[in-house]
């Protein structure tokens, strides 16, 4: 019954032949509006996700870049810990910058002593090394593609499709790997001896699951990967010398070895564990390990300078796809 009397108010109210009540109603009706959706010095409205990062105390440009790359879920995480962060727009205008990220780079930022740059922190939660995704099973169904490290492995039974042999000129003992990754050495080794006068040799190649257990039990500790950690497994991985340098250390200041690493990724090659990556991320120098990516993926990670890690985090993982990228 109530119902029905509003519903009669607002029918007299708005009705047209009534113009002297119906004008003043919408007015009234605008202003109650505009109290309600009061704008904000510029931003669109009082409710939307830029004036609430707003007010947290960003500035309306660094409101507006954050409100157009953060979910309402992330915003609302932001807003429930009335958090203002310093880096976080520095964050979201960093190259690989990944939105569904954003908490873990603040998190990491805070705990963080070091006081790293902020390309260093988003290379880090990128890669996994923030310690939020406990080890998950390598997604093979990436090919040539696929990766492996310290956060993701392969089960004991996993092979390559084929492997073959690399001739007995250019190893010590029988080696292994994936058919693509014996003919790009060959084609690379051509190019090195053409040009250096030196003979590159694969030291080791493919390694079983069985046989990087006992490689890890023999090695010093924390030199060999744990069985299943290891590229070695996929058939991808190459650990080369040259004839003239076979021993790993002198070989890293050979000439042969400046020109695989400037020329490697022209035959589809990496140099896996670089330098400069090795003082961000902590692992190891190995100036002899190189991995097949493919020419197009090795030309890319080579001009951008970043790991394989990180390439496979921003571009090849689902939540990089579903941004267009
Ligand atoms: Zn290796």
């Amino acid at each position: 019954m109530q119902r029905g009397y509003i519903k009669r108010v607002l029918a007299h109210c708005f009705d047209p032949d009534n113009r002297w009540l119906s004008l003043p109603c919408a007015a009234a009706a605008l202003m109650v509006l505009l109290v309600l959706f009061k704008s904000h010095e510029g931003i669109a409205y009082n409710y939307s996700n830029e004036c609430r990062i707003y007010k947290l105390g960003y500035t309306i440009d660094e409101a507006r870049a954050m409100a157009s790359v953060l979910n309402d879920q992330q915003v609302d995480s932001l807003v429930a810990r009335q958090e203002h962060d310093t880096i976080a727009t520095a964050v979201i205008n960093a190259r690989y910058f990944i939105p569904a990220n954003f908490d873990r780079y603040l998190a990491y930022h805070k705990k963080d002593t070091a006081e790293r740059p902020v390309g260093d922190i988003i290379s880090l939660v990128n890669i996994g090394a923030d310690g939020y995704d406990s080890p998950s099973p390598c997604d093979t169904s990436k090919g040539y593609l696929m990766l492996v490290n310290g956060r993701h492995y392969l089960d004991e039974n996993y092979t390559p499709d084929s492997l073959a042999m690399f001739s007995k000129s250019y190893c010590y003992e029988e080696q292994r790997a994936l058919p693509v990754v014996v003919d790009a050495f060959m084609a690379m080794q051509q190019a090195c001896k053409e040009q250096t006068a030196a003979q590159l040799m694969v030291n080791s190649a493919h390694r079983s699951f069985q046989q990087q257990i006992s490689m890890h039990k023999r090695s010093a500790k924390g030199y060999a990967a744990h069985a299943g950690y290891s590229e070695h497994q996929t058939g991808l991985a190459i650990d080369v010398t040259s004839r003239e340098h076979p021993m790993r250390w002198p070989f890293d200041k050979s000439e042969e070895c400046a020109w695989m690493h400037a020329h490697c990724h022209e035959y589809g090659f990496i140099l896996r564990y670089p330098k400069r990556q090795s003082l961000i991320f902590g692992f190891a120098y190995e100036p002899w390990h190189l991995r097949y990516v493919g020419k197009e993926v090795a030309r890319r990670i080579h001009d951008e300078d970043i790991t394989f890690d990180e390439y496979y985090a921003y571009y090849i993982k689902p939540h990089a796809q579903a941004q267009g990228r």
